[in-house]
């Protein structure tokens, strides 16, 4: 039997390749490459010692899909392809909602079609939208996403919150991450934002790197300890581990959970960025400019649900994520 990973080349794809291949499981990867690289495949080989199957194809192509299907012996699919960024979804909506939530009703329609019970579904913290108060629990309302990137989350929560309570055989899981930084202690994998990056730990890298000459901090009068926004990193490597659980959880259980996986602490951004300083010894210069449009002052999770169902719990701090996101950065020069 084997799990299918749709967008497995990707950043928390490839890492959460790594590790259920680590934990000994058989895995098949689908990827259209939109946002990452074949030789992703090699890396993770590299890595691990395993070459995991893979297939080019888009998961809004139903007969692609049912190839695969075909082919191998899918029990559970994690499903992490789609598009990401939240600054385009606002440019290009209708791109947004078609090619996510397409690829969710494609990847939800072939499973019924070959049998296959237990869906793992990358979601994100946005869900909680902006009027949630931290630490968000799973069991707080969703909705009042801030833009059509977090709609097209809460849209397929809620396909597959309806799907399973149609299908009585059917596991879901419901992963809401928070902030994933870091990368695989290799560098060989990590995160590979194309242009100038919108998120936080990527951005400080390139600026360690002498790609771009400071970091503009996003407004510093949040009712915050020192100003600035405070948010739940996570290293993508506990992130992914979090992932084999999942999967694990899902074949035994039956219905919709909703799950979130972030450490329960919160950082700010300077406190992040002097991290990075000192675990590198690299300076960082800075600005403050204004909040950036749609931001929250902070977001961080109640992470006990992840612990009850699936004895899961971040171990790594903020000075491994430092240290790995230099790592990786450092490699690519
Ligand atoms: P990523 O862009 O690195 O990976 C997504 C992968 O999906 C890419 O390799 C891309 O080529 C592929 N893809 C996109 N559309 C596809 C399609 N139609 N068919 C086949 N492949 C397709 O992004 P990531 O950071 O690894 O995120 C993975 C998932 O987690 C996404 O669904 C994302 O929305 C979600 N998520 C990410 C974050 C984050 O901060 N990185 C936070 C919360 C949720
Ligand atoms: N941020 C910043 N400068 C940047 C990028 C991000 O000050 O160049 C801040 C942003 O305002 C937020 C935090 O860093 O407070 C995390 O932002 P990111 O985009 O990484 O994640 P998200 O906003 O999706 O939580």
């Amino acid at each position: 039997m084997s799990v299918l990973l749709t967008g497995g080349a990707g950043y928390i794809g490839s890492h959460t390749a790594v590790e259920m291949i680590n934990a000994g499981k058989e895995i098949v990867i689908v990827d259209n490459l939109y946002n990452s690289e074949a030789k992703v495949i090699d890396l993770i080989e590299q890595i691990t010692g395993v070459r995991p199957k893979f297939y080019k194809e888009d998961c809004c192509d139903k007969k692609a899909l049912e190839k695969i299907f075909s082919e191998n012996e899918i029990d559970t699919v994690i499903h992490f392809a789609g598009y990401k960024a939240v600054g385009e979804s606002v440019e290009k909506p209708a791109e947004y909602y078609r090619n996510n939530i397409d690829s969710a009703l494609c990847v939800i329609e072939v499973m019924k079609e070959f049998g296959c019970k237990s869906i793992v579904f990358s979601s994100s913290a946005t869900v909680y939208g902006s009027d949630a108060t931290v630490p968000y629990k799973e069991d707080m309302p969703t909705g009042g996403c801030t833009n059509p990137y977090g709609w097209t989350k809460y849209m397929i929560e809620q396909i597959l919150r309806d799907q399973a309570k149609a299908d009585k055989e059917l596991s879901v899981v419901l992963l809401r991450y928070f902030n994933p930084v870091g990368a695989h202690e290799s560098g060989l994998i990590g995160e590979n934002p194309k242009g100038i990056p919108n998120n936080l730990m990527p951005y400080i890298a390139q600026v360690a790197a002498g790609i771009r000459d400071h970091l503009n901090v996003f407004g510093n009068d949040y009712d915050t300890p020192d100003g600035t926004g405070v948010r739940d990193f996570i290293h993508v490597v506990d992130l992914a581990k979090g992932h084999v659980l999942a999967v694990d959880y899902a074949k035994n259980h039956k219905g919709c959970e909703a799950i979130n996986l972030g450490t329960g602490n919160g950082y700010s951004v300077l406190q992040l960025m002097r991290a990075f300083e000192d675990v590198n010894g690299i300076k960082i210069p800075y600005e403050f400019t204004p909040r950036r449009a749609g931001d929250l002052g902070s977001c961080y999770a109640d992470a006990s649900k992840a612990k009850e169902l699936l004895n899961w719990k971040a171990g790594l701090g903020i000075n491994e994520m430092c240290r790995d996101s230099w790592g990786y950065q450092k490699n690519k020069k």
